[in-house]
Formats: C-alpha cells, sequence, structure tokens
C-alpha cells in the first residue's frame, strides 16, 4: 500500500512545528518507526532536534538537501517527516513521491507564503498531491484575530518596519539589516512596497583617507548601500583635494566611475589616463589603480559603483 501525505501548513507561530511533533508522538507511541527531517543551517541551532515556540522538541536529522533524505531509506520506515519545507526546494515533490511508493507516510509543516504573500510553489506542491491538509492559523500580534500571514520587520533608523517587496525570499545569512518576523492577519499584514528615497550627499558622514602615504585628501561617502537594503550595488560619493589620491591597488570587484566634478588622471600599470567631469572611468576587477586629482586648485569629485561584496 502506498503511503500517506500529511501536510501542515500556516505562517510563522500557528504551531507547525508543534504540531507534526504531536503527529510523530502519536506514530511513536503506536510503535511506528520513522524519521524527522530538517534543513542543515549554519545559523541555527546545531543540535540535531526539531524544537517548537511552546516548547516541545523531537530528535531530527539535520540534512542539506531533500535527496539527502534518500540516503534513509534503506530499511521501511512506516514515516518520514520534513519541518520548515520551503527550505527543501523542489526536489521535496520527488522525495514525497518516492518516500510513499515504497508505503512509507510522510508528514510535511512548512510555510504556505513567503512575506510578500506569495506561495511557496514547492510547498503548494506538496499540498495538490496531499491526502490531509492542515492549516493552522497564528494569533494575529496586532489586532488579535487569526493570523494566516508572516509580516517581516527590518531596522530601519532604529525603527522597525514593514520589509520591502524587492526584499530577498530568504533571508541572506549575515545580511547586515536586522529582521523579525511576526504572524499577523491579512488586515495588519503590510508590505513595504517603498523603499525609495531621496538623500543629499553633504548629510552622509564621510570616511577620511588621508595619511599622505596610502592615500591623501579623500573623503568617502557611501550613498546607497546595504544600510538602505539595496540588495546588488553600492554607490559611493568621493572626494579628493588638490594633489591628493587614492590608493593604489587592486581588487576583486570593478570600479564604476563618474566624474561630477574638477579633473585628474587615473594610474594604472601601463600609463595614466586624464580625466574631466563629464567623464566616465571603468576600472575592471584586479587590475591595479589609482586616482590622482593633479590640479592645483580644484576639488576633483565623483561618483563610484561598486558590488556589496565590495563593500
Ligand atoms: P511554527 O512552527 O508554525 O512557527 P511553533 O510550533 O514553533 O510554530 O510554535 C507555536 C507556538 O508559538 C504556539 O503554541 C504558542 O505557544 C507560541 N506563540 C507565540 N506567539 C504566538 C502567536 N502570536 N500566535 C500563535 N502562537 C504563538
Ligand atoms: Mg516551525
Ligand atoms: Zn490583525
Amino acid at each position: 500500500m502506498k503511503g500517506k501525505i500529511e501536510v501542515v501548513i500556516g505562517p510563522m507561530y500557528s504551531g507547525k512545528t508543534e504540531e507534526l511533533i504531536r503527529r510523530v508522538v502519536r506514530r511513536n507511541i503506536a510503535k511506528q518507526h520513522g524519521m524527522i527531517f530538517k534543513i542543515f543551517s549554519d545559523t541555527r541551532s546545531k543540535n540535531e532536534n526539531i524544537v517548537s515556540r511552546a516548547g516541545t522538541s523531537l530528535k531530527a536529522t539535520t540534512i542539506r538537501s531533500a535527496r539527502d533524505a534518500l540516503r534513509y531509506m534503506g530499511e521501511k520506515k512506516d514515516y518520514v517527516a520534513f519541518d520548515e519545507a520551503q527550505f527543501f526546494g523542489e526536489e521535496l515533490f520527488d522525495v514525497v513521491n518516492l518516500f510513499i511508493n515504497r508505503g512509507t507516510d510522510v508528514i510535511v509543516a512548512g510555510l504556505n507564503l513567503d512575506f510578500r504573500g506569495n506561495p511557496f510553489d514547492n510547498v503548494m506542491k506538496i499540498v495538490a498531491i496531499a491526502d490531509e491538509i492542515v492549516l493552522l492559523k497564528a494569533v494575529c500580534v496586532v489586532c488579535g484575530r487569526d493570523a494566516t500571514r508572516t509580516q517581516r520587520l527590518i531596522l530601519k533608523n532604529g525603527e522597525w518596519v514593514p520589509a520591502s517587496q524587492s526584499d530577498p525570499v530568504f533571508k541572506v545569512e549575515g545580511a547586515d539589516v536586522q529582521t523579525r518576523y511576526e504572524p499577523r492577519c491579512k488586515d495588519c499584514w503590510k508590505v513595504g512596497d517603498n523603499m525609495a528615497k531621496v538623500g543629499r550627499h553633504m548629510d552622509v558622514i564621510p570616511e577620511i583617507y588621508d595619511d599622505g602615504k596610502e592615500a591623501k585628501g579623500v573623503e568617502k561617502r557611501v550613498l546607497i548601500g546595504p544600510k538602505d537594503g539595496a540588495p546588488t550595488f553600492v554607490m559611493r560619493h568621493f572626494t579628493v583635494k588638490p594633489g591628493g589620491f587614492s590608493p593604489y591597488h587592486s581588487h576583486p570587484w570593478e570600479h564604476e566611475v563618474y566624474i561630477l566634478k574638477g579633473r585628474g588622471f587615473l594610474r594604472t600599470i601601463e600609463d595614466e589616463k586624464p580625466f574631466e567631469s563629464g567623464d566616465y572611468v571603468y576600472v575592471a576587477p584586479n587590475e591595479m589603480h589609482q586616482f590622482v586629482n593633479d590640479s592645483s586648485d580644484k576639488i576633483l569629485e565623483f561618483i563610484c559603483v561598486i558590488p556589496k561584496s565590495g563593500a
């Protein structure tokens, strides 16, 4: 006989892990054999347990992908369970089918919606083939009604505000933007659609490079970057005093520069390329380069864009 598929979905805090644990405990009381899988992650506790917010826990096996679960197929199991199904990717569908075809029941718990309110496709595919679907609700932390959504909040200028539509679905590890989640009802749930803003470069506090050897007379202002939630590029504004220069160095990321004011030259390994306001300058990854203001009286001012990896 083929296995049965039980799916537990809902927002964060709705009790999915609790429900998965409850179902597994009942099976264990019935002397069934099985195991719980969770996805490996660097940031979470490494101990091999799943823990609900209510404090209940059960031993689990940490795997790096849904396919890894197949390695445990050898001896026949009565059930397998996957917690946080959204992390297991598209291949969870095939893996679940392989288990049920061998007569193993599968319990899957996970988020149905991401913080933007879009379905997790891999979880919804399991819903489509499920024998039983449980939709759990949390309590809306704003109004106390049933919460079906997960609100992502980010810390911005000391205030928790809704994360923007353009935020990545899975938060990148080590992202410098502070993040937290809350269960909310549809009415209290918000996606910040507008991170757009206008600012003045003079309002940004500069970093000064002026030891006279490596660099001289340089002020750098990071105008747009991770602090604004920008996922890809960092825009910096530089001023270089007359006779000043940036370090002569290289790095694995490129520079895309636009000269706003003044003039100077780019020192490379082979020559000096003069530039003035209105010019653009490209420095490829790993090329030696230095920006020099060779004017005697005018400030050199330019914009330099780099990828986030160089910031
Ligand atoms: P999930 O796996 O869905 O994120 P858990 O099973 O880990 O949820 O935790 C559910 C428990 O979280 C509840 O039983 C309750 O004790 C606790 N909890 C804390 N805040 C809330 C909330 N706003 N709504 C519902 N449960 C909450
Ligand atoms: Mg959980
Ligand atoms: Zn509400």
